[in-house]
């Protein structure tokens, strides 16, 4: 349980599952890749929950009826470089129509601040419900700073699309963006001195893609 009114920790069976998989140090990076895509095709299912839906006319092979569809905004999907990357292929399997945006961020080493050094999201983003997709919500930093950027840009309803979270950076968001549901698959216990979420999962970018 925890008192985060931002927070939906999105619990099921398979998630937890497959999220001890993905934990283990001894996990293939084919392996780790597979799953954070199945993890967030099964947390999209979720996160998509409350989209609105309109009603359609549709014929069937024997009669017309009236079904629903998705409607409203569109939905653009935001991974924050890199490791949101891995998360995009499974929420473009559930909305194959969604657009994707790209943000960059670095640390500073001196600021510690985040800085951004890429940024590219379909023009029309303000007519856009947005998804922020980032494995890690470790400090918040990164993620405070790409919906900040998104709401720069006109975005004005922003979630955020988490595997495992720490307290603080929860916090962060809450401060900084109480607007923004966070969704993730686990709240873990503490950031360690370096900024890593422990029990957590390592670095997320690294053992996406082979770096380290
Ligand atoms: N980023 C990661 O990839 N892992 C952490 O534990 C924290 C930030």
């Amino acid at each position: 349980m925890h008192d985060f009114p931002n927070l939906t920790v999105i619990d099921h069976p398979l998630i937890r599952h497959k999220m001890a998989v993905l934990r283990s140090r001894g996990t293939s990076k084919k392996i780790f890749r597979e799953l954070v895509d199945e993890i967030a095709m099964l947390m999209g299912y979720e996160v998509t929950r409350d989209l609105p839906l309109k009603d359609v006319e549709v014929e069937t092979p024997l009669e017309t009826t009236v079904a629903q569809m998705v409607s409203g905004k569109k939905l653009t999907l935001v991974p924050v470089l890199r490791a949101g990357l891995g998360m995009v292929e499974g929420m473009l399997r559930l909305m194959p129509a969604v657009r994707v945006g790209h943000i960059g961020l670095y640390r500073d080493h001196e600021t510690l601040l985040p800085v951004e050094y890429y940024f590219k999201i379909p023009s029309d983003a303000d007519a856009r419900d947005c998804i922020v997709l980032d494995p890690m919500l470790a400090t918040g930093g990164s993620a405070s700073a790409a919906v900040s950027s998104l709401k720069r840009q006109g975005a004005t309803r922003v979630r955020l699309m988490s595997l495992v979270a720490a307290p603080a950076g929860v916090q962060k968001m809450l401060d900084d963006h109480p607007d923004v549901q966070v969704y993730i698959a686990a709240l873990d216990r503490e950031l360690n001195d370096a900024g890593y979420i422990l029990p957590g999962l390592g670095d997320a970018g690294d053992r996406l893609f082979g770096t380290r």
